[in-house]
């Protein structure tokens, strides 16, 4: 069943995803070659404490820490540890947070240093898919309209659209209906309806499709160990339209990026 927001819910629900926002903003400034995913997992735990909000992983189905760290071939839930990243490296960090009894959920793919051109557009294609699949999460479309649109793009590029794993709906539990899929058929699913929250997450392999799961029970990579690539957004339905709740601009901010690519999916402006 889908869990309709009030729009009072709406803004709390955008505190927490701003939280998440944050952290991955501070965490741009500290993803660099010689640093380890343990590291930045501390310094993020640390800031979502600190802002009065607690870890939303940590603990969830058992995960053991703050963040899902998931470099290169890895595609999400990536466990970190002491391995320092090394130039050239991407990482995927996926984080949570809880505050007001409410999730924030969302991802970015950081470079580490100067990345490989195939490996950089991996990363633009991925993101702008994120986009393509929001611009359809308005009042009238379905789950498939947004699983389309993300799986037409990428796969134009010639990319891997990971099947196994979905966005989902989002609230005060992580993982809420409706499922949503990287992948899908226009006019198909369920319905959107107005208030409701999802996280879309495309996770987006530059070879195949296919993922195989590790024997610590979390970690996935892709089949043929070539780069997946994951960036996630949180979004509201309000007045039928998509209204982002989370933004990239604080890492943008931290990295010295221009962008203007959320600015179509925000209803009122974002105070930094
Ligand atoms: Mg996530
Ligand atoms: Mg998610």
């Amino acid at each position: 069943m889908i869990i309709q927001k009030t729009r009072e819910e709406i803004e709390i629900m955008r505190e927490s995803a701003l939280v998440v926002s944050r952290t991955l903003g501070m965490l741009a400034s500290e993803v660099k070659p010689g640093v380890s995913t343990l590291h930045l997992d501390k310094l993020a735990e640390e800031y979502i404490r600190s802002q009065d909000a607690i870890p939303g992983f940590l603990g969830l189905y058992d995960f053991p820490n703050t963040l899902c760290m998931s470099p290169n071939q890895q595609v999400v839930h990536g466990i970190p540890n002491d391995t320092p990243l090394v130039e050239g490296d991407i990482i995927s960090i996926d984080c949570g947070a809880i505050k007001n009894g409410f999730y924030g959920d969302h991802a970015y793919t950081f470079e580490v240093g100067e990345v490989a051109p195939e490996v950089k557009k991996l990363l633009d294609v991925t993101k702008a898919s994120l986009y393509k699949g929001i611009e359809q999460l308005k009042v009238g479309n379905r789950v498939g309209d947004v699983g389309y649109a993300i799986q037409k793009y990428t796969e134009d590029h010639g990319y891997g659209v990971v099947r196994e794993l979905v966005g989902h709906g989002l609230g005060k539990v992580m993982h809420e209906a409706p499922e949503m899929p990287n992948y899908g058929k226009r006019g198909r699913g369920k319905k959107f309806v107005e208030g409701m929250v999802v996280a879309i997450e495309p996770m987006i392999n530059l070879g195949t499709k296919n993922i195989k799961q590790h024997s610590d029970g979390w970690t996935i990579t892709t089949r043929d160990n070539k780069p997946s690539a994951h960036f996630e957004h949180d979004v509201a339905i309000v007045d039928g339209k998509p209204e982002l709740l989370s933004t990239f601009a604080y890492i943008y901010q931290a990295l010295g990026i221009e962008s203007d690519e959320e600015t179509p999916f925000r209803q009122q402006a974002l105070v930094l």
